[in-house]
């Protein structure tokens, strides 16, 4: 059984694309949102055949509450309009269907333990501290992701997928990612970390050992082939800093990144990290990390001061590189 959101659409005129605009993508059809205000775009996504809805702008929103907004009629009636759609065949709009679950679970878990903290503790990490934070746990080991450390990730306080971390260094996958079934949204359409950010300024860096070592602030993409979905997220702050990987292949998908988020209204700074000691952002001392962010914060507080004279054009709009070596001297300007 799916529930056939385009049979309802087509049905009830609620006016919806699958594809030939920004925001569709394949397996997906999007609608209106009657969440969020402002521009009158297809921001509501329903994975196809799925039993949830996902705004680009306001997020996540479960599937009766939407249904019972988008025709009007009482969550009662909604719920019965939904089983009504869901015993027609969903027609497949394309071969790369995925069917995504409505709820997403954690694999059996224990706290972490000692082959775990060692190894975090071997990568610079307070592992009690990451744990408690960011809420890693390691699967036990009837799951498929027996030995590694589970990283949950959500979206909007709802956990859409989780990865499983390799400690030993003898796989093949260090990390393995939630099956495509279980994960209510695809990792890759998510940031990692989003939901702990605590003001208009956000980081966006490459791994979630990126976004440990610099905290609450710092989102991760989840690898450096960034999704137009994380673009849409990331559009939520209003001051976007990126530090991938110092290697080109990397800076190029930064710069990429960088003029994709781009606006009017979002300002995009790309910072590369320029001290050979250090391989990736991960691999920093803790206070230069905490420096970092630090500054980051400094300068949104900047701005402000700055859009309060009517001055931040003076700031805005044009890349700064910067290296995270020469932060010291920033401090003092
Ligand atoms: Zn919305």
């Amino acid at each position: 059984m799916s529930f056939n959101f385009i049979r309802l659409c087509q049905d009830r005129s609620i006016p919806f694309l699958t594809e030939g605009h920004k925001h569709c993508r394949p397996g997906w059809v999007q609608t209106k949102c009657p969440f969020c205000t402002g521009h009158d775009g297809w921001h509501l996504g329903h994975p196809i055949g799925g039993y949830m809805f996902w705004c680009w702008r306001c997020g996540f929103h479960p599937l009766v509450e939407t249904i019972a907004t988008l025709t009007g009629l009482s969550k009662s009636r909604a719920y019965d309009l939904i089983d009504d759609y869901a015993g027609i065949p969903v027609a497949r709009f394309d071969k790369r269907e995925k069917q995504y679950s409505d709820k997403c679970k954690l694999p059996k878990h224990t706290p972490l333990r000692r082959q775990h903290k060692r190894y975090l503790r071997d990568r610079g990490f307070h592992a009690d501290n990451l744990a408690e934070r960011w809420g890693l746990c390691a699967a036990t080991r009837a799951t498929r992701y027996a030995g590694r450390i589970l990283i949950p990730i959500y979206l909007d306080n709802v956990l859409i997928s989780y990865q499983g971390r390799d400690v030993t260094g003898k796989s093949d996958n260090a990390y393995k990612a939630c099956r495509v079934g279980d994960e209510v949204i695809s990792h890759q359409d998510s940031l990692y970390g989003i939901d702990d950010v605590p003001g208009e300024s956000v980081l966006v860096v490459e791994g979630v050992f990126d976004a440990w070592r610099f905290g609450p602030g710092a989102v991760a993409t989840f690898g450096i082939d960034w999704s137009w979905p994380q673009v849409n997220l990331l559009r939520r702050f209003k001051y976007i800093h990126i530090l991938f990987d110092p290697e080109p292949a990397a800076q190029k998908k930064a710069e990429e990144l960088a003029v994709a988020v781009q606006t009017n209204e979002h300002d995009c700074w790309l910072h590369e990290l320029q001290d050979e000691r250090f391989a990736d952002p991960a691999e920093l001392p803790q206070d230069l990390a905490d420096s970092f962010m630090k500054h980051i914060v400094r300068f949104e507080q900047a701005q402000k001061h700055l859009c309060s004279w009517g001055r931040a054009v003076l700031l805005t709009r044009s890349a700064v590189w910067l290296a995270v070596a020469w932060l010291p001297v920033l401090f003092l300007i």
